[in-house]
């Protein structure tokens, strides 16, 4: 498709040049034409008006017709070879230039079917489970009522995943387009961290875990729903990977123009060789581990790292295993120009 779609493109930029190098060539092949009538002419009045005005016989040297009319074929033919010549130069050209304009749009529309891929691919494995699960169920004659209760409520159980999936994988794509809410302005920097501890307190008080942050006058320039849910991310993660009754603290740090926050937990850490694909879309460290336990896809630092791009900010981890993480977010201050 890329392959069609480039010498299309090519093709275009060629019809455009010549065109306009043809309709060139024809304005000065009509002016040099022009031009070697008007000598024919003047000569030839010369010639015819001698008798009548002897003093023009200073004025009669002659150029040889024929010499003229050859002039006229190689005005034709440099004319011709010049526009063979941009032909090529322009179809070479304009491949290149083809190629180098369709490059990104290929790269997205490459990343867009690798995205779909990936999707359909997590959203099959749960749905084929579901099913086989709901066959067994029905070909099992001696079922009961509170199996099939039972089934009913693990079923459930499953949907709110898959519902979770379907919706991070929309947030996914909404940052994909470049940006979430469009809407930015300065604000202090604990009004998001305050909603964001808000949100994930209940998992949080379900393992016993404390957070903690020293009030901070810190500003920030972006947007407060995006950057919300950058920070539910981290400290939802800070939990989800936490031990019970752990703490989590999140340090401001004030720098010039940026501000940087550090968001540190105490729980399982992250080995080295994962570090370099935590940001990927859908993976997870320790499959086996990050399956049994916790519920994630593998999608919430590839959203985080779409915001903090949006924002202009840079996102990094320093993990330790068994001993915990430190993820820093350093935002802009002010409008980036
Ligand atoms: P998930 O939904 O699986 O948590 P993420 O994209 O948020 O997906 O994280 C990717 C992987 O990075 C996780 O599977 C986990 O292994 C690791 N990870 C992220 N945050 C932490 C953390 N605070 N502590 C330990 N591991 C983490």
């Amino acid at each position: 498709m890329f392959q069609k779609a480039r010498i299309s493109l090519t093709l275009w930029y060629l019809s455009i040049i010549i065109l306009i190098s043809i309709s060139f060539s024809l304005v000065l092949y009509k002016g040099f034409t022009n031009e070697l009538n008007r000598i024919e002419r003047i000569q030839r009045f010369r010639q015819e008006s001698i008798e009548e005005f002897p003093h023009n016989r200073q004025f009669l040297y002659r150029i040889d017709p024929e010499v003229l009319e050859e002039t006229r074929h190689r005005i034709r033919f440099i004319l011709i070879l010049v526009n063979v010549g941009i032909f090529v130069v322009a179809g070479g050209a304009g491949y290149l230039l083809a190629g180098k304009t369709l490059k990104p749009i290929g790269e997205m529309v490459e990343e867009q079917n690798r995205f779909i891929s990936d999707a359909s691919h997590e959203l099959r494995t749960p749905l084929t489970s579901l099913k086989s699960t709901f066959e067994v169920h029905l070909r099992n004659r001696d079922r009961t009522l509170t199996e099939a209760d039972t089934l009913a409520k693990e079923s459930i159980g499953e949907v709110d995943k898959l519902q979770t999936l379907s919706e991070s994988l929309l947030q996914l794509a909404q940052y994909q387009e470049s940006s979430g809410h469009t809407h930015f302005e300065s604000f202090m920097v604990s009004q998001i961290l305050d909603d964001a501890i808000h949100k994930i307190r209940p998992l949080a008080k379900h393992k016993k875990i404390s957070v903690t942050y020293q009030p901070s006058n810190a500003r920030v320039y972006g947007n407060k729903y995006d950057l919300t849910d950058l920070f539910v991310i981290l400290l939802d993660n800070a939990v989800k990977y936490s031990h019970l009754k752990g703490i989590i603290d999140i340090e401001v740090i004030k720098s010039d123009g940026h501000i940087t926050l550090a968001i540190k937990d105490q729980g399982i850490g992250i080995e080295k060789a994962d570090l370099p694909h935590i940001f990927d879309r859908f993976y997870r460290a320790d499959r086996a581990r990050s399956k049994s336990r916790n519920d994630g896809y593998g999608l919430g630092l590839s959203i985080a790292k779409k915001i903090v791009a949006i924002h202009h900010g840079t996102i990094q981890v320093q993990s330790t295993p068994h001993k915990g993480s430190i993820f820093y977010v350093c935002l802009p201050v002010n409008k980036v120009a």
